[in-house]
């Protein structure tokens, strides 16, 4: 780490930056956690690293500190390009610093293939972001280290059978591999919000292990976990419909049983489920 950088509580104060909860502000400002953080995205030598929503800068400085190639930090409230550009002076790897909103920016363009995705991600629009991600095709990202609220983290990595269990974990395993790494508890947070968080870090499945029919996932997991009480033959007759066909025909191709429910019923069966729909819908 520079010992050029001010603290950054002194930064925050410098230029003015207390959160602003419209843009889904907490700050992490303890250097053992953003530096265990860093970590968890491996060795970034020779890695461009883009991160999202960089704020006043911590967890930034901990992924400058751990060595990359270059860096990316895009960043919706511009009351903190100034900080962000002092920080990327204090450390060798270029920082370009992106003005605008993760959602809609290039992110494949800016980062480049084989990018690492880092962010303590806005709440507000942490899955929107996350399903970004993963419907990303080519794949451009091979390591993602995103901190949620705990309650959409145990979402993301949720097996069957599990209460967190529904469309994202199902979409999730479609595409990657997910790994719920460290919980963080809300004190942690400068000012701390109301719920826990927890860092989950993705990494690409294999191209040949990919799911690409992701609408196709969507429309089944939607209509599926839609009414995740009910059997399948009854919660996908939404689905069908729209491929012109029946619940029970598409969870015959699939091989799964019509009295099945959707919470025990494994990634790839939905799957089968969307291929078979597809198929069907042409
Ligand atoms: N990374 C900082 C940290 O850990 O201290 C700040 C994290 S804070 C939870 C989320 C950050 O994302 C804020 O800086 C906020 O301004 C920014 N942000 C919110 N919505 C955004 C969007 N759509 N695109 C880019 N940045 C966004």
């Amino acid at each position: 780490m520079s010992i050029d950088l001010p603290p950054l509580r002194a930064l925050i104060a410098e230029h003015g930056l207390g959160a602003d909860k419209s843009f889904g502000q907490h700050f992490l400002l303890d250097l053992n956690l953003t530096a265990k953080i860093a970590s968890l995205a491996g060795d970034l030598s020779g890695k461009t690293v883009i991160e999202i929503g960089p704020g006043p800068g911590g967890l930034t400085r901990a992924l400058l500190a751990a060595g990359p190639e270059k860096m990316i930090a895009v960043e919706m409230d511009r009351r903190f390009i100034p900080a962000l550009e002092v920080t990327g002076e204090a450390f060798p790897a270029p920082l370009d610093i992106v003005e605008g909103d993760a959602l809609t920016v290039d992110d494949a363009a800016l980062a480049g293939p084989g990018a690492v995705i880092a962010s303590n991600l806005p709440y507000n629009v942490g899955t929107a972001l996350l399903i970004k991600w993963l419907r990303a095709e080519p794949v451009w990202w091979d390591t993602a280290v995103l901190m949620f609220q705990r309650e959409v983290a145990d979402r993301v990595v949720a097996r069957p059978g599990e209460k967190a269990y529904g469309r994202l974990a199902v979409i999730t395993a479609a595409r990657a591999t997910a790994l719920l790494a460290l919980k963080v508890p809300a004190r942690a947070f400068t000012p701390p919000p109301k719920v826990e968080s927890a860092v989950v870090v993705l990494h690409p499945l294999p191209v040949d292990r990919r799911f690409t029919d992701i609408t196709a996932l969507e429309t089944i997991t939607e209509s599926a976990f839609g009414q995740r009480r009910k059997m399948l033959r009854s919660s996908l007759k939404t689905a069908a419909a729209k491929a012109g066909t029946s619940a029970e025909a598409l969870l015959s191709e699939a091989g799964i049983e019509p009295t099945a429910r959707a919470e025990t019923i494994a990634p790839e069966g939905f799957m089968e489920l969307a291929r078979a729909w597809r198929a069907a819908r042409g």
